[in-house]
């Protein structure tokens, strides 16, 4: 009776099945219409890195611990941080990028840096039309006053507010840090920075 038995099992399986995925076609929907309506991001989510350039130390520690080998540091000079004010003087920052294209998301550049600068964002969507679109330039943010990418259609007008909310808190929009931001891969600049804190010690 292979027949009969087949059949009875099929139908085990199948009511098997259903009683996982069942409750689902009843349970309250939870799809949210982003960009609409605003997600949920959890507190120790990894977007999109947040960078804040003046207190970049360009020590390279991130770079050394990135196992995809994505992130690209330059510096004019050594740098290190002023504790008056928290801010990284000396050299220039000449470079700060990171390739989207081969990032793992993993966050051991986060943990290793010495000065806390970096971190892991809640951005979790970008788009581009070229593959070398996907190389993040930290300092051209920087100079418009930005610590993150921002999605496309975050810069459209008229966006959600909860959107506007969002990107303007994302903006570093204190002026005084907008000038360190905006600055920091000048060197004339940062040695001015370095000379006031070396006055300050004397
Ligand atoms: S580890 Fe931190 S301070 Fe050092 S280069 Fe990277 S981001 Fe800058
Ligand atoms: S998150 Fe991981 S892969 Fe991405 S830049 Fe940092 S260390 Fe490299």
């Amino acid at each position: 009776m292979p027949y009969f038995r087949n059949i009875v099992q099929a139908i085990r399986t199948v009511a098997a099945g259903l009683r996982v995925t069942l409750p689902y076609h009843f349970a309250r929907t939870v799809v949210v219409q982003y960009p609409d309506v605003e997600p949920t991001v959890q507190p120790r989510y990894r977007g999109f890195h947040t960078y804040q350039i003046e207190r970049c130390v360009a020590c390279e520690a991130c770079v050394k611990a990135c196992p995809a080998a994505c992130i690209s540091v330059g510096k004019s000079g050594p740098r290190k941080i002023d504790k008056t004010r928290n801010l990284a003087v000396g050299g220039a920052m000449t470079r700060y990028e990171i390739d989207y294209g081969t990032c793992l998301f993993c966050g051991l550049c986060v943990e290793v840096c010495p000065t806390q600068c970096l971190k892991m964002g809640s951005i979790h969507d970008d788009s581009c039309y070229r593959r070398e679109e996907l190389a993040v330039d930290f300092i051209k943010l920087a100079k418009g006053g930005r610590r993150t990418i921002e999605p496309i259609w975050m810069t459209k007008p008229n966006p959600p507010a909860w959107v506007a909310k969002a990107r303007d808190a994302r903006r570093d929009l204190d002026p005084d840090k907008r000038e360190w931001m905006a600055r920091a891969d000048d060197p004339q600049y940062c040695a001015e920075l370095a000379a006031q804190a070396a006055a300050r010690q004397d």
